[in-house]
């Protein structure tokens, strides 16, 4: 028999990492010791009291059912007074907050609710390629907003076409960014508002950086500007504040009538989040937050290594304000391919190539701040020793 895959998986964009993660086989299989900084998947473990949370709940016969829908009331409580706390703005966590079982989950969803075939979302590029496929997913096309260094990697919204801008429904937007390292402030959310109100354009901001930040930066939510909430939706989740990639926990915040929507969607595809984890969340969020401040200070002294290091290189990084990547330039005459295979092959460092993540993204490679100080000192120790 054949199995004939339906057009959305056809029209997958090509997998660009195929011919790096052929090389790291071989050379793996060559007996390297090879530096991973491919991935976006933190190395440090989940603090022990919101594991010790995760046992106690488990054991309780009555997490062991369905859960609700559109997440726990209190896990949406407490949601809500991280909000007030951490950002200053009010959430009413019966209309304005749901549970998501990671925050992926939901950005996949979201367009479910909102596009329909041959509707026009905006998408950033290079981006975590999740607002890309969602849209195709959802029989929408994707308008791209390149993201490059003369424009702090921010989208020009005035360089959007005005008819591309009134047939668009939605827009994704993620600061701090993945892969770039960008931030954004204010001045950039109230143009972003402003746009949304004048074309009627969704606005979906993913936030799963806003606790990474460095040297003291503390990056804001999008739901902080006046008008923000009339427009959009924030989504967020505990991976990598936490160090919780493994559990599946998310959230969105923010517009009541476009989370109805995604709640629709996903009370027909899953059935929520493990109660259980959902504690864990809340004893991560209401906690001692001592462990994101010692997070925060070990990607400090990484990032301080790194750049250090690389610069001595020849190499001339982006400094990034917050988020565990470091977005660099490729030198002269090196294609992002070419140089992440470079790193890969004579030093045995596992690099992203930038243009696996869009077009624009050529010409750069990203550097995960996801191995230890003493193990990204052995990488630009290697690197120092390349000639390119
Ligand atoms: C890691 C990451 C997330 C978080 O995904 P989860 O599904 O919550 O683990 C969301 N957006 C971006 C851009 C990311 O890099």
């Amino acid at each position: 028999m054949a199995f004939e895959k339906a057009e959305r998986l056809k029209q997958l964009p090509p997998y660009l990492f195929k011919e790096i993660d052929r090389l790291k086989a071989e050379v793996i299989a060559r007996g390297v010791d090879v530096i991973n900084l491919g991935v976006g998947d933190p190395d440090l473990p989940t603090p022990k009291h919101i594991i010790e949370k995760l046992e106690d709940a488990a054991q309780d016969p009555s997490n062991h059912q369905y859960p609700s829908y559109s997440g726990m009331n209190d896990f949406r409580v407490s949601v809500a007074g991280w909000y007030q706390r951490r950002f200053g703005v009010e959430l009413d966590p019966l209309s304005e907050v749901i549970t998501l079982i990671g925050s992926k989950e939901g950005i996949a969803h979201l367009p479910l609710a909102f596009i329909n075939p041959g509707d026009l979302a905006l998408v950033p590029t290079p981006a975590y390629p999740v607002y890309h496929v969602g849209t195709m997913f959802a029989g929408g096309e994707s308008y791209f907003m390149p993201l490059v260094r003369e424009n702090r990697f921010l989208p020009d919204l005035d360089a959007i076409p005005p008819d591309i801008a009134r047939r668009a429904k939605l827009m994704f937007i993620n600061y701090p960014n993945n892969p770039t390292g960008a931030t954004a402030e204010r001045d950039f959310y109230e143009k972003v508002i402003e746009f949304a109100r004048q074309y009627d354009v969704m606005i979906c901001h993913d936030a799963a950086y806003t606790e990474m930040g460095f040297g003291g930066y503390t990056p804001m939510s999008f739901l902080e500007v006046p008008g923000a909430k009339k427009v959009g939706i924030e989504f967020h989740s505990l991976s990598k504040t936490y160090n919780m990639t493994g559990w599946r926990l998310g959230f969105a915040v923010g517009n009541a009538e476009i989370l109805d929507g995604l709640g629709q969607v996903k009370s027909n595809i899953d059935s929520g989040a493990f109660n259980a984890v959902q504690y864990a969340g809340i004893a991560a969020l209401e906690g001692d937050q001592s462990c994101v401040h010692e997070m925060q200070s070990i990607y400090q002294e990484r990032l301080n290594v790194l750049i250090a290091g690389i610069q001595k290189a020849g190499l001339q990084p982006e400094i990034p304000k917050a988020t565990f990547y470091v977005w660099c330039p490729t030198p002269p005459g090196y294609s992002s391919k070419d140089f992440s295979a470079l790193l890969l092959g004579k030093a045995g460092i596992v690099t992203t190539p930038g243009s696996g993540f869009g077009e624009p993204g050529e010409g750069y490679f990203r550097i995960a701040l996801t191995v230890s100080k003493e193990r990204i000192q052995e990488a630009v120790e290697r690197i120092q020793k390349l000639s390119f």
